[in-house]
């Protein structure tokens, strides 16, 4: 059991978590504060509900690994307090922006999850659920704009596509400050979205591919306990998503299924409107990757998109 607390725990030579609050699953998100020559170089915001005491904590720089709402939520709240310059990565920054900083995303999004085949009346809550965490992301729009290869304090900008298209992860001395890239006990969620990389999923297993190489001795996660076998762990989730791709790929048996459609195969039951968009962009994720690999074929009419067996 993780308890929210900001009171810094170590958790590896020179890094202390501190542990936000979540009002939504799953309860918390962590932080990480990395020791550096200047001061702490503070990793992840957690959501911006306006009690993160960041004052006296020494921090001198800001790093984002990603623009969801737990992650980059309290930036703006942390500069002020510290006024700590932010660092982000760059395709990170611009989704962002897109997505929390114009009133265009909305309908955007409402456009496209009909497309998909939600119903109306879906639709309408889905984004309605969505919206609730507007109001607890304050980003900053000046970002240092961070790129693979960059460094940090020493640690090394690693993009890793997949869980966000512009997520990106810390590694130094076989630490990897990991985000939401690579998670204990849950899988991360890999959603397509309009406007996102054509084939998120077949970035993220790629990226998870890259951890098994980069072999890190120790991943410390923006939620849960610390990895002590980074590869492995990444190895399983790459086997899971092969698994959900066959099912996937059984559920388009009976002639063409909207993504929706099949979310609700796949994801059977009431679920809520936040979890059901969970499940209609992860089973699109999972529609695209068939596609790539020609095991399914996109086509539909009128705006309407289905997915078919070869
Ligand atoms: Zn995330």
């Amino acid at each position: 059991m993780i308890e929210h607390t900001f009171a810094p725990v170590e958790v590896a030579e020179g890094i202390l978590r501190v542990t936000y609050p979540m009002p939504m699953k799953p309860g918390h998100v962590h932080g990480y504060l990395v020791a550096t020559d200047e001061g702490y170089l503070l990793v992840d915001t957690g959501l911006g509900l306006g009690d993160a005491p960041w004052g006296s904590a020494g921090i001198e720089r800001i790093a984002i690994t990603h623009f969801h709402p737990d992650h980059v939520g309290a930036t703006a709240d942390a500069v002020e307090a510290t006024g700590a310059p932010v660092l982000q990565g760059a395709i990170d920054h611009y989704q962002c922006e897109k997505v929390w900083g114009s009133d265009a995303w909305v309908p955007e999004l409402a456009a496209w999850f009909a497309r998909q085949g939600v119903p109306p009346e879906e639709t309408a809550e889905l984004l309605e659920v969505g919206s609730v965490y507007r109001q607890f992301v304050h980003f900053v729009p000046e970002a240092r704009l961070l790129r693979e290869g960059d460094e940090v304090a020493g640690w090394s900008v690693v993009e890793f596509p997949g869980h966000a298209d512009g997520h990106i992860c810390l590694l130094k001395d076989g630490v990897l400050i990991a985000g939401d890239h690579l998670l204990p006990r849950i899988t991360p969620a890999v959603g397509l979205y309009p406007d996102s990389r054509p084939d998120p999923l077949g970035d993220f297993m790629a990226s998870l591919e890259r951890v098994a190489e980069l072999a890190p001795r120790l991943a410390l996660p923006g939620h849960g306990d610390p990895i002590d076998d980074p590869a492995g762990r990444a190895r399983e989730i790459v086997l899971h998503h092969h698994e959900r791709l066959a099912e996937t790929e059984s559920g388009l048996r009976d002639g063409p299924r909207s993504g929706y459609e099949l979310s609700c195969t796949l994801f059977p039951g009431d679920l809520g409107a936040a979890q059901r968009r969970f499940a209609v962009a992860e089973t699109l994720s999972h529609l695209e990757r068939l596609v790539v690999e020609g095991r399914a074929v996109r086509g539909g009419d009128d705006g309407y998109v289905t997915y078919t067996q070869p």
